[in-house]
């Protein structure tokens, strides 16, 4: 009888436990292959005074790990629309498309209409929980826009991008969506760029007035945005983001760029001042948990993508380095015993990371041609350690770079096919995990489990 009494205070003590928050936190670092980790971590690790490879960044010491599968449903080699859908609703689908199953096919407004699943920002939005979205890049662009957007095509992000046809069948552009969540009350923190998406063709931008906004409904979802909720915040430079206190209770909404938000290495020079991704990741984290029921929050480094894009891994590795500083941001705000935080890729890059570099060669630097192999008759050039399958640095003849600083902020480092923009790649990338539900983070998945892993996690004490 003792033993049962004991087991029972046991048991009502687990419950108390159980009945905590439970909170996810998604960190996503578009094009984040593990090339780019490992040659983020040396970048890092050299900013800091030591070689580099022994360096850790915030998220390598969690605890779990596992390789994930990125392809999408029609694509070997995926884009950022389709990984974004497996990752928060679960389901792998067409390149292209956000927030619907594959069975629509790409810009078929009415098929996508009976084809909608539901992301995990949605889920926790209608169980009571807070959401955010946090992103360096448009917040309406794939990947931030596949938390709360359903939509045949992510290039549908203002309303010119929807025709009349689809529009009188019921499709809505992704910005306008944000606006009209009928999921709770919508994102409660929605922070990035891409105000233009939200402003009327005839008004300026405030921070650039030559530039206008790119809707043609005539709308203004910002002011509509604000009258929609009570105690709404809207921000838009650092000033106006630095104002907002942290016991501010109300939503909050800050769009920092008519488009992207600047790479992290241009940040200081932007003229109305823009937050960091951790000062970001520092205010939707203190906003989100006065929910005392919990928050999905997902927050992107979107522009490593854009850097690899442009063939320039100087500003891939700054903007990987910025991911890793609003990690530890999160890290150390949240309780790892109702805390699940995901730090994955969408997708990788074709960046590789070659040669023979001795130890502490600088990650941006050359690898002594002493050290590699040569064929019989041919010249061994320079070569940087870091290059790129394809992309615009492609150059021929092969240049000799004897005489070039590699690690000047605008180079582009050489890519082997001319290509005006160098593309994505499609092997495995890591999802590394700590807190809540962790160890199920393991093994060799598909995209599509992350979803699977974070619900668990996020919905723990409900028991589905
Ligand atoms: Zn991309």
């Amino acid at each position: 009888m003792k033993y049962l009494i004991k087991i029972l205070a046991v048991s009502s003590i687990l419950l108390v436990v159980s009945a905590e928050a439970k909170n996810v936190i998604l960190f996503v670092g578009d094009g984040m292959g593990v090339s780019t980790i490992t040659a983020a971590r040396i970048y890092v690790g050299q900013q800091r005074g030591s070689s580099g490879e022994e360096h850790d960044l915030s998220f390598d010491r969690f605890e779990s790990v596992a390789l994930v599968k990125t392809y999408n449903t029609d694509a070997q080699v995926p884009d950022s629309a389709g990984t974004i859908t497996a990752m928060l609703a679960g389901a792998k689908t067409r390149r292209g498309v956000l927030g619907i199953s594959q069975a629509a096919a790409r810009d078929d407004c009415a098929a996508s209409l009976q084809n909608e699943i539901p992301s995990i920002l949605e889920l926790a939005e209608e169980r009571g929980k807070s959401s955010g979205v946090v992103s360096t890049a448009r917040i309406t662009h794939a990947t931030p826009a596949g938390a709360y957007s359903h939509v045949p095509n992510r290039d549908w992000e203002n309303s010119t991008m929807v025709t009349s046809e689809n529009e009188a069948a019921g499709c809505r552009d992704i910005a306008l969506q944000l606006l009209e969540s009928p999921h709770g009350d919508g994102p409660d923190v929605i922070l990035g760029g891409g105000r233009a998406q939200f402003m009327p063709s005839d008004m300026a931008d405030p921070e650039y007035p030559e530039k206008k906004g790119l809707r043609d409904d005539g709308r203004d979802l910002i002011q509509e945005w604000l009258k929609r909720g009570p105690n709404r915040e809207y921000v838009w430079n650092s000033a106006s983001f630095d104002a907002i206190g942290a016991d501010h209770t109300g939503q909050i909404m800050g769009l920092f760029e008519p488009s992207h938000m600047q790479f992290e290495a241009d940040r200081e020079n932007d003229a109305g001042g823009e937050p960091s991704l951790a000062a970001m990741t520092e205010i939707a984290i203190d906003r989100l948990s006065q929910n005392t029921s919990g928050y999905f929050l997902l927050v992107e480094g979107g522009r490593i993508d854009h850097a690899h894009h442009f063939g320039n891994a100087y500003r891939a590795l700054v903007d990987t380095q910025a991911l890793d500083d609003a990690v530890a941001v999160a890290v150390a705000k949240t309780n790892p015993d109702e805390t699940l935080i995901v730090v994955t890729a969408d997708h990788s890059h074709t960046l590789t990371i070659s040669g023979y570099p001795p130890r502490g060669n600088p990650i941006l630097g050359k690898v002594d041609q002493s050290m590699s192999p040569v064929l019989p008759g041919v010249e061994v050039l320079p070569y940087t350690t870091l290059g790129y399958a394809n992309g615009p640095g492609y150059a021929t003849p092969y240049p000799d770079i004897s005489d070039v600083d590699t690690t000047d902020p605008n180079y582009r480092q050489i890519a082997a096919v001319p290509l005006p923009i160098e593309t994505h790649a499609g092997e495995d990338v890591a999802a590394f995990a700590t807190g809540v539900n962790a160890d199920a983070m393991r093994g060799v998945i598909e995209q599509s489990e992350l979803f699977q892993i974070m619900m668990d996690a996020l919905f723990a004490d409900e028991g589905d």
